[in-house]
């Protein structure tokens, strides 16, 4: 069955109070992650939707620049803009980024909890196929105990739970449907507080109310929304379990980049080769320390997330970067893959000289380099036989392959 591409809205705007710690709830790390970019993740994997917008929190542009960074590997992720003061003017605020992408009436737009990481495919696809032009899709949860009514801590009556259901999200709209439920809310400056999209709809007056349907689908009782530290820890022992079943709905991205550099000889400067100084040779002309090794491996790691090259990053007309130790390029690039939800996992170099001879300098390069990419490093040195201009002993080549990937 094929069905119209759908979009999403993932809410990261909330400031969650009732998780304690110094960072807003949704940059809470689950297993080396982010909250809010599992979310992503589980929707930028879905060949049901076809674009996402992340709504970050009001005020804080440092935060929704970060965010920005971090979700740059996602081609999906369409926008990331600032929430409102309150849940409607979040989502009202992730509308607007999508109108941009001509959204038709129908086209379901699925909003979801940043804070809900482990929102599995199939909720995802059932909720899209059950939205049309008048109809939400709504999961839900039937609640097992016995439902009571309190009143100031007093019983007053039992309510029957078989007409109850506990809302989850994603929560699917039509576009045309949540749009002009968002635009009736603010033009009769409604401030009720509403805590979902489905809420949303029920402020409609009667009449227009009468000609939509709300489904209620089965929610899915591992969506957990993460409220408390103990939700936190449930939603580990989820994730152990799905490892431990090979399941592939939390796979990792894996990418690679390659980087090739060249320094011509210059008879006056030291020789600096992967982060070591090797005396008794000339060294190599540049405007850092010419460390041609490390230069291949920073465009190796840059180009494997999509960052462009050392020469962006470390333009060589810049005053500040003369004579620079290259280490400090390589331990900036490591942190712009990080940045990008990427952790180097291996390397591998050939160095082109045919002059000193490097084999006995390998080790101590390792030595160096290793403990500032934290992965597998494998490092080699060739000579080109006399051929070509390494050949010619005017200077050193190198190249490199980084493979980085996602897993935490
Ligand atoms: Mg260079």
């Amino acid at each position: 069955m094929v069905h119209n591409p759908a979009f999403a809205i993932i809410l990261a705007a909330g400031s969650g109070n009732r998780c304690p710690g110094p960072e807003r709830k949704q940059f809470i790390e689950l297993k080396g992650r982010p909250l809010y970019l599992w979310s992503v993740e589980s929707f930028a994997r879905s060949p049901l939707i076809s674009a996402i917008v992340v709504v970050g929190p009001p005020d804080d542009a440092d935060t929704v620049g970060l965010m920005r960074t971090q979700l740059q590997s996602y081609p999906k992720v369409k926008k990331v803009v600032a929430g409102g003061a309150c849940r409607c003017d979040s989502t009202a605020n992730g509308m607007i980024a999508l109108q941009d992408l001509a959204p038709l009436p129908e086209t379901p737009v699925l909003v979801h909890d940043g804070v809900r990481p482990l929102v599995s495919q199939d909720l995802i696809e059932r909720v899209s196929a059950a939205v049309d032009a008048e109809r939400s899709a709504i999961p839900v949860l039937k609640p097992t105990a016995t439902v009571k009514e309190i009143v100031d801590g007093r019983i007053v009556g039992t309510i029957d739970r078989n007409r109850l259901g506990l809302a989850q999200t994603p929560q699917g709209l039509p576009y045309g449907l949540l749009r002009e439920a968002l635009s009736y809310r603010r033009q009769h400056r409604l401030d009720l507080e509403i805590t979902d999209e489905s809420s949303l709809l029920e402020i409609l007056p009667p009449e227009r109310r009468h000609k939509i349907i709300q489904v209620g689908l089965e929610g899915d009782p591992d969506n957990l929304k993460i409220t408390f530290p103990e939700d936190l820890r449930r939603a580990e022992f989820l994730l152990d379990q799905v490892d431990q079943a090979g399941g592939e709905s939390f796979a990792p991205r894996w990418s690679t980049g390659f980087g090739y550099d060249v320094h011509a000889f210059a008879a006056d400067r030291r020789l600096i080769l992967g982060g070591i100084e090797i005396s008794g040779h000339p060294g190599l002309a540049g405007h850092s320390d010419a460390d041609v090794v490390v230069h291949a491996l920073v465009d190796a790691l840059l180009g494997a997330v999509g960052a462009g090259d050392i020469g962006r990053h470390f333009p060589d007309h810049d005053p500040a970067h003369r004579n620079r130790c290259s280490l400090d390029f390589l331990k900036h690039a490591v942190e712009i893959v990080r940045q990008r939800g990427f952790r180097p996992q291996s390397c591998d170099l050939t160095i082109v000289a045919q002059s000193p001879r490097l084999s006995p300098h390998i080790p101590a390069m390792q030595k160096r380099l290793q403990p500032l990419l934290d992965c597998g490093l494998n490092l080699k040195a060739t000579t080109t036989e006399g051929l070509g201009f390494t050949g010619r002993r005017e200077g050193i080549a190198a190249y490199a392959v980084a493979t980085v990937s996602s897993r935490p």
